[in-house]
């Protein structure tokens, strides 16, 4: 390994600093996995848990102008109302309207989304679509089944239509969510998108990728799509459900009684972490050394 320093080993005089801002906190995997990738880097940083209720983020923004700290990443319930208190944010997130990576940079606070591309990233390791040299994803002839209008859905459904999918069709409880999804989505993008709140509408098509971005599953062992109307789709259907723990939800177990292949959330979390670290400390992320730190 070369002992040159980089830029942020030079610059610390004092341990520096970057967390998480969220209510809860508790339960996030972020400081094992971004601790792990600092460490591995020698880069003299601390990943902390930032426990910020509603009317304390004010106060916690302002706290990320010190000079020790490398920025933030963001959670329930903050990803949305985050965006007006910050100095730039990129047009990917602004899109989406959510933030869930902070960068302190040039005494700037910039707002990026890695939840949308980490996703692309993860589908693309599963073997869904193509990782591109300038480091985008390519999911063209996909047809991609969105369970979910919610903060999730609406970044993963930018992302998606960004990497030139064929079709997506947004599945949700309360169609008028899903409804004004489409509309956003329709103002940027001219891919043929769908929204529906009864699943026995769905057309499956060859080349389904279906994407739970529901909480259905989190808490109680039960799917976002009846078994019946999953069992429609072809068995080269890939499943992918954002949640991750628990690692085997219904929907994934159903998917793969029918011969789909499936993946959990894990790799969505592990790919959005790897972008917000390159982020904040402008080096590639130690990717193995993260993935080991979730196991
Ligand atoms: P939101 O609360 O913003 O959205 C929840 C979504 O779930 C909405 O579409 C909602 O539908 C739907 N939903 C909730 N309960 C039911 C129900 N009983 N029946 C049908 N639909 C229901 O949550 P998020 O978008 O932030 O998170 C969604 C999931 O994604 C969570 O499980 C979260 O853990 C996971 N996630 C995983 C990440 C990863 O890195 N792997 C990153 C981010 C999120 P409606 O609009 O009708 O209320």
């Amino acid at each position: 390994m070369s002992t040159k320093k980089t830029r942020l080993q030079r610059q610390a005089t004092r341990e520096l600093r970057v967390g998480l801002i969220g209510d809860p906190v508790a339960h996030s995997f972020s400081p094992r996995l971004q601790q792990a990738a600092l460490d591995a880097l020698n880069i003299p940083a601390r990943y902390e848990l930032w426990h910020t209720p509603a009317s304390e983020l004010l106060r916690r923004v302002h706290s990320l102008c010190s000079s020790d700290c490398l920025g933030a990443n963001v959670t329930i319930p903050h990803k949305q109302a985050i965006l007006p208190l910050l100095d730039k944010i990129d047009p990917l997130a602004a899109n989406i309207g959510a933030v869930n990576t902070i960068v302190h940079r040039d005494d700037y606070l910039h707002g990026y989304n890695t939840d949308a591309p980490g996703l692309l990233h993860a589908l693309a390791e599963h073997g869904i679509g193509t990782l591109k040299a300038d480091n985008q994803v390519d999911l063209t002839g996909y047809t991609v089944i969105l369970l979910g209008a919610g903060g999730a859905a609406r970044g993963a459904a930018f992302g998606l239509v960004s990497a030139g999918i064929a079709r997506l069709i947004i599945l949700n409880r309360h169609l008028e969510r899903a409804q004004l999804l489409m509309h956003e989505l329709q103002r940027y993008y001219t891919c043929p998108i769908f929204s529906l709140n009864d699943s026995t509408f769905l057309v499956p098509n060859s080349k389904s990728v279906i994407i739970n971005a529901t909480s259905v599953g989190l808490h109680e062992d039960a799917s976002p799509l009846p078994v019946e109307d999953l069992a429609r789709f072809d068995a080269d259907t890939f499943v992918y459900d954002m949640i991750y723990n628990p690692a085997q939800t219904r929907l994934l177990t159903q998917a793969r009684l029918l011969g789909m292949r499936t993946a959990n959330g894990i790799s969505m979390l592990l790919h959005q972490g790897a972008l917000a670290f390159t982020l904040w400390t402008n080096q590639p992320a130690p990717l193995e050394v993260m993935r080991a730190a979730l196991l």
